[in-house]
């Protein structure tokens, strides 16, 4: 069985402690290796490589840095189905969404291919007389992303082409489910050209974050995982002096008016709901039907999800299974207190004949009609494939329900009424809209994130907000004297 360890300096690093958390394949249930759960000094290890490499990174040309990321590009693109094939084994996406993933991760590193001209500064001259001012945007220090399990890859890749195009090296602490996708993507930076040290791994769990959280050597924390943590994250990241920005969870509401065409709204509802069996952090998974149209939307989106193929990434299936035995029994049992609370079971996945070993930890789709705001499977973060459907009467209704909820990543609006669709986009306390778009994640040249609860800190991930978050700026005044500078004036400089 193979042993993953952490990557330091441009190679595998083993680490020196001996606890471990067993990775499995959930289509099978087999335990494929075990990953390596760094102590504290092997935190400090692998920081003190970023520590090491830093100074020489950021003195690089930024032909020479962006050099290497169109490298990272080229092999990323030439090698991406390996990527995807290693993250289906370990997470269990169907190989399609595997590679979807990994695409989306590729649009960020193009995005920082052109990072010359995202850090160039200001510059004014003769601010006063003869007196210029510039400004530049200098890279922080070694900074640490620390993912979750559901985008093994595209995640991390949200921030460290940015970082590194920026100047700064890189700690990646992946999530503990699903390890080895970091360690490819470290391969390849090698092969890229990338200095050793400048982008490293650490695999772990609470001991490893709360290392890199309280190290001085890291200027800033980009997190993504559930809201607890992310809180979590955030204060004890600030307190320590970092810049923060943790993404958390989500409650993402549909609305379909009762103008929107229903089976484009049912096709787009089935997708994004059950996509990646809902494993997505901007999966829909309330379903807010406005008006007469609920029964025809219910009967339009049960029809679809009963066609849904439930099997290993490998097969010809549509989706895979859940990530471990326990989140599967965990969804499992949310499907249970909603029916005991009342809401009506429409399609019940438990049970479900998967195309895959008997062992795989399968959940079909679920749609859970009559859903009410006070039932557990409203109020809580499922992350499976289970649909809620909320009824309610009119817009306002359905407005007023999301802007109560306590998380605000993504949200839709169905309908063919442009000026219900604007009033949308004005009045919905949510980070990322989309209008007819069910999943509205912003391309790489706009920025990743939510209100609420669903992101502490104010930066979002990639676009602007990214390149800013990894740079800090300095104003720069100059003067080259000539006799008409001298003379004595204490009084408060001012402009002439
Ligand atoms: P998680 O919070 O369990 O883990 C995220 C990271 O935190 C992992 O690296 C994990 O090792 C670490 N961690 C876990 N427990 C910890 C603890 N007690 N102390 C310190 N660190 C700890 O999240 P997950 O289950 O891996 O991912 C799913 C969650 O991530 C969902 O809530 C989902 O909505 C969220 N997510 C959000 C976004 C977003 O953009 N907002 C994107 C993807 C996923």
């Amino acid at each position: 069985m193979q042993t993953i360890g952490h990557w330091l300096d441009g190679k595998p690093f083993p680490g020196s402690g001996t606890a471990t958390a067993p990775v499995t394949n959930p289509a099978t249930g087999v335990v494929t290796g075990q990953v390596a759960l760094a102590t504290a000094a092997d935190v400090r290890a692998v920081v003190d490589a970023a520590v090491a490499a830093f100074p020489a990174w950021r003195d690089s040309s930024l032909a020479r840095r962006t050099q290497v990321l169109f490298r990272f590009r080229e092999l990323l693109n030439a090698r991406k189905q390996e990527l995807a094939a290693l993250i289906t084994a370990e997470h269990g996406k169907v190989l399609g969404d595997a590679l979807g993933e990994v695409t989306r991760g590729l649009e960020i590193v193009e995005f920082a291919c052109g990072i010359p001209h995202l850090l160039k500064g200001g510059y004014t001259e003769n601010a006063s007389s003869r007196v210029d001012i510039f400004s530049i945007r200098q890279p922080l220090g070694p900074v640490a992303i620390i993912s979750p399990f559901n985008f093994p890859a595209m995640v991390p890749m949200w921030f460290f082409p940015l970082a590194i195009g920026a100047g700064n090296t890189v700690v990646l602490k992946p999530s503990e489910k699903d390890p080895s996708a970091s360690l490819w993507l470290a391969a390849l930076w090698e092969e890229a050209g990338l200095p050793p040290g400048v982008f490293n791994v650490v695999q772990g769990d609470k001991v490893a974050v709360d290392e890199l959280l309280a190290h001085p050597a890291i200027k800033a924390v980009s997190f993504v995982g559930s809201t607890p943590i992310a809180e979590y994250v955030y204060t004890h990241g600030t307190a320590a002096g970092k810049r923060v920005q943790a993404l958390g969870g989500a409650k993402n509401h549909m609305v379909v008016l009762p103008d929107a065409d229903l089976d484009l709204a049912a096709d787009a509802a089935v997708n994004a709901g059950f996509g990646s069996a809902g494993e997505r952090c901007m999966a829909i998974s309330a379903l807010v039907a406005v008006g007469p149209i609920a029964d025809a939307l219910v009967a339009r989106i049960s029809e679809r999800a009963r066609t849904i193929r439930t099997g290993d990434g490998t097969a010809e299936s549509d989706m895979g299974p859940l990530v471990t035995r326990a989140h599967r029994d965990r969804v499992a049992d949310y499907i249970a207190a909603g029916a005991a609370d009342g809401a009506a079971v429409v399609l019940d996945g438990r049970g479900v004949r998967a195309d895959g070993d008997e062992n795989g930890f399968w959940l079909g789709p679920t749609i859970l009609d009559h859903v009410t705001p006070e039932m557990s499977v409203y109020t809580d973060e499922i992350f499976g494939p289970v649909l809620s459907v909320v009824r309610v009467e009119t817009y306002d209704e359905a407005l007023a329900l999301i802007n109560a909820n306590r998380y605000g990543n993504g949200t839709a609006l169905f309908t063919n009424d442009g000026g219900a669709a604007r009033r949308f986009h004005n009045e919905v306390e949510v980070g990322m809209v989309g209008i007819n778009v069910p999943i509205p994640v912003p391309m790489a040249y706009y920025s990743f994130g939510g209100w609420k609860n669903s992101l502490f800190g104010d930066s979002h991930a990639h676009g602007v907000d990214g390149v800013h978050f990894f740079t800090r700026t300095k104003a720069v005044t100059t003067r080259w004297l000539d006799p008409s500078h001298g003379g004595l004036n204490l009084g408060f400089p001012q402009n002439s």
